[in-house]
């Protein structure tokens, strides 16, 4: 990894949790709850530790998880996939994310993205030596949408894997049937994978449909499917994530898996079987909460004269900051910086979620990113202290 790329410094998120820490701010920066998940979860881990689960699990994962990943899949998507050679158990999505590109892309090889995009995908491929290439989502009409002419350009013979994330970080979007079928085609035309982030896929937002790649026609085969329970049961210091897809794909997944943190989180593997096994009433709840927390949030932006585009899912929403721009914080990324200082409340500019110096950095260099996944009280003050710019 060259220094000078960036990938060796403090993420965003970090730096703007520590800016938030030092100044008392609410911190609507980095994408965390604030609300630890359900009790009986936690409970069946705890247990699982006084009970002796504290030693090495499988390198792919405890049974019982994997056929409860495999049995969610099922409920949610219709998808049949076989726990013992289709379904992977890493450290997080960012491990199933790593040990993919790592598996799969090298020097030569062209990797595409959305973009923005989430900001572990730069750093991971720039350590695997492939090149990245970015396809715009354009702010058009009150939404982010896949600019579609970019899409079919960038895709071409060098592409080896075409990643996806939806619902989307940091815009918030569910990308559409529609847009899903353009990636579908282009992936078919030039024989590509496909890695699909789908870490938000529960959290969705006034009917907006989630859709899996997956299971477009002619994509089982080529489609890598990551998720992770940090999101949907609001865990997400306990790193489960999972891989699924066709056998030898995740066999070589795995083959680098072993060599990155071999296996983990022993106790928590149980208890995410079990939280996975258990039905929706959970994911719903955390579901129907965050929709009140997202039109809270929105309003309060609106309030505050934000433009802003409503999210059909995810913890975040973004905003343009061009209203409250000065030549002491003349960006997204200035403001973000002087926000927790002036007022006391930390957002994330969407520049960190771009390629320097690209287009798409240049058409959201105003743009920040808050989050919504905080408790009502911390959100109200935010929006209290957002109420005083300007
Ligand atoms: N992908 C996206 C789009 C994310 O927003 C995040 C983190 N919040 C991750 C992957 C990483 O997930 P995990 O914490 O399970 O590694
Ligand atoms: N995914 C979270 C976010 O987008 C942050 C995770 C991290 O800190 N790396 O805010």
């Amino acid at each position: 990894l060259a220094a000078d790329d960036g990938s060796t410094r403090p993420t965003i998120f970090a730096e703007m949790t520590a800016l938030a820490l030092a100044t008392d701010s609410a911190n609507l920066g980095q994408g965390f709850p604030d609300a630890d998940g359900p009790e009986w979860i936690r409970r069946i881990a705890a247990e699982a530790i006084l009970q002796g689960e504290n030693q090495y699990p499988p390198g792919r994962g405890i049974p019982a998880l994997r056929e409860s990943i495999a049995q969610h899949r099922l409920r949610h998507t219709g998808i049949a996939v076989d726990p013992s050679t289709e379904v992977l158990v890493t450290a997080g999505a960012t491990e199933a994310l790593a040990a993919a590109l790592l598996a799969f892309t090298g020097p030569g090889d062209e990797v595409v993205t959305l973009e923005p995009f989430y900001d572990a995908y730069a750093a991971l491929i720039a350590m695997s030596g492939a090149t990245h290439v970015t396809v715009p989502l354009r702010h058009i009409d009150g939404a982010f949408r896949v600019d579609r002419a970019a899409l079919a350009d960038a895709v071409g013979d060098r592409t080896r894997v075409i990643v996806i994330n939806t619902p989307h970080n940091p815009t918030g979007t569910v990308l559409s049937a529609d847009e899903l079928g353009l990636i579908a085609d282009v992936a078919q035309r030039v024989d590509a994978l496909v890695l699909t982030d789908e870490v938000y896929e529960h959290l969705t937002f006034d009917g907006a449909r989630h859709h899996a790649l997956a299971a477009l026609p002619g994509m089982a085969d080529r489609t890598i499917t990551i998720s992770s329970s940090g999101k949907t049961f609001s865990l997400t210091g306990w790193k489960i994530g999972w891989a699924v897809g066709p056998a030898p794909l995740i066999e070589a997944i795995t083959a680098v898996k072993q060599f990155l943190t071999y296996s983990g989180g022993a106790p928590f593997q149980p208890a995410i079987a079990r939280a996975l096994a258990a039905g929706d009433d959970d994911i719903l709840e955390l579901r129907d909460s965050l929709a009140d927390r997202r039109d809270l949030l929105v309003s309060g932006l609106r309030a505050a004269g934000f433009d802003l585009v409503v999210p059909g899912g995810t913890y975040f929403v973004c905003a343009d900051a061009t209203p409250f721009l000065s030549d002491a914080a003349p960006d997204g990324a200035a403001f973000a910086r002087m926000l927790p200082g002036a007022i006391g409340v930390a957002c994330v500019p969407i520049s960190a979620f771009c390629r320097a110096g690209s287009e798409t950095a240049s058409a959201l260099s105003s743009w920040v990113r808050f989050t919504f996944v905080k408790d009502e009280r911390t959100l109200r003050t935010a929006i209290d202290r957002l109420s005083r710019l300007g």
